[in-house]
């Protein structure tokens, strides 16, 4: 839960759910009053002592909170500028950030009386966190996943029906994560009385990002104190994080956003080149849009329908970006960085071969973006990086296309 004191999260967003002209709700208007029971439900709670007690109980016990800020000393000394330091969110149970809201959505469908949750899955990596939330306190879980993904994420899969979960494979158009979030949504929509659904990202119409915003802020927070325990006060210069939806970058960034100093970099996935088709680069190359209910920035072809995107990194591989971060980089409060397939992969085996971390590929290409800007700047500034999971997923697919034999210490 957000730090009370925050003024950025008391500004934001609106009573309508805006953040600036971003966000709000286009969800068809038959679930108008489906949102507004969250909502309510999720204002009460938020300030609840009780609640917030559960769930740091959770956090700490199941999760593996606080997860440590780390850094990373032979790459900042092979650079030779700006200290890199790394929030540990690979080592969360699960293996990324994503249970931090999925713990959250458990405990409030709990509260809320719901007795199951319902989810879409690309990659599978938020199915498996949301499986297991859900095993922890009793719920049913439904996992959408589009027919030609269940194959390709067969290990995903498995574990999610080992946590209990249900499997929807979802055959319609391309049978892939577009088609899985509108199936889940359709389910959701029938199910509302006794379920919640739980969105992967800080995406979706009010009031979903700012409830994922807020679950995920716990990032920011212990980042923020555990950094000043490090430097005896000094707060970082950068925060980096890569960017989809938002979900990992807004959690690290809310322990800094009011401080004007701290300068806060989104990295996007440059894929394979910067022709629409080749990428998932929103904020680089998207224009103003609607897409999951929300106004925000999305990449669109010429009549206006979401672009077909690409990256290594399957779970950066979305079209729009959620309304907070669409706000924050029109605000000029954020700058964005690309990270291509090729640099993604080269940081992957860096960071593996000389710190002994596999971190995910999309996190490798906020470390990507982190290095170079480490190359830039004085050894007297620190940065922050957001490690936003562990790449055991991703060994395999790096070692067959990427791995020389070349060790890359150096
Ligand atoms: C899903 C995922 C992301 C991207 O999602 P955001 O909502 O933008 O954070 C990044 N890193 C990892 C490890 C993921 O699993």
């Amino acid at each position: 839960m957000p730090h009370p004191s925050s003024k950025h999260v008391s500004r934001f967003p609106d009573a309508h759910g805006y953040y600036g002209e971003f966000g709000g709700n286009q969800w068809p208007p038959h679930l108008g009053p489906v949102l507004e029971e969250l909502a309510g439900a999720y204002e009460e709670l938020r300030s609840s002592p009780d609640f917030r007690h559960e769930l740091d109980t959770v956090r700490a016990g199941l999760q593996g909170r606080p997860t440590p800020v780390h850094y990373l000393k032979n790459i900042s000394e092979q650079v030779g500028g700006a200290g890199i330091y790394v929030k540990r969110e690979d080592l969360n149970h699960t293996g990324a950030h994503k249970i931090n809201h999925c713990v959250g959505f458990a405990l409030l469908a709990g509260k809320m009386g719901k007795r199951k949750l319902i989810a879409e899955t690309g990659a599978g990596q938020h199915g498996v966190a949301l499986a297991s939330a859900a095993a922890r306190f009793g719920l049913d879980c439904e996992v959408h996943i589009g027919a030609a993904d269940v194959d390709k994420v067969n290990a995903n899969v498995g574990l999610i029906r080992l946590l209990g979960a249900r499997i929807v494979p979802v055959s319609a158009g391309q049978s892939t994560l577009k088609e899985a979030s509108d199936s889940a949504l359709h389910a959701y929509t029938e199910q509302h009385a006794h379920a919640l659904y739980a969105i992967g990202s800080a995406i979706g119409p009010h009031p979903f990002p700012m409830i994922v915003r807020d679950f995920q802020s716990v990032v920011g927070q212990e980042a923020r104190a555990q950094f000043l325990a490090i430097t005896g006060g000094t707060a970082p210069d950068h925060v980096v994080a890569c960017v989809a939806g938002g979900s990992n970058a807004l959690g690290v960034y809310s322990g800094f956003l009011d401080d004007p100093e701290v300068a806060l970099h989104a990295v996007e996935p440059l894929g394979t080149s910067a022709r629409l088709g080749q990428h998932a680069a929103t904020l680089t190359f998207g224009r103003p849009g609607t897409l999951h209910g929300a106004r925000s920035v999305l990449l669109q072809e010429d009549d206006g329908r979401p672009a077909p995107v690409r990256s290594i990194a399957s779970g950066l591989a979305y079209p729009g970006v959620g309304p907070e971060i669409a706000m924050l980089c029109k605000a000029g409060r954020l700058s964005v960085g690309t990270v291509s397939d090729e640099e993604a992969a080269a940081t992957f085996l860096r960071i593996a071969r000389s710190e002994g971390i596999i971190p995910a590929l999309e996190s490798a290409h906020a470390l990507a973006f982190a290095i170079s800007l480490a190359a830039n700047r004085p050894p007297t500034e620190r940065i922050l990086v957001n490690l936003s999971g562990r790449g055991d997923k991703d060994a395999d697919f790096v070692l067959a296309g990427y791995d020389n034999g070349e060790a890359l210490r150096g």
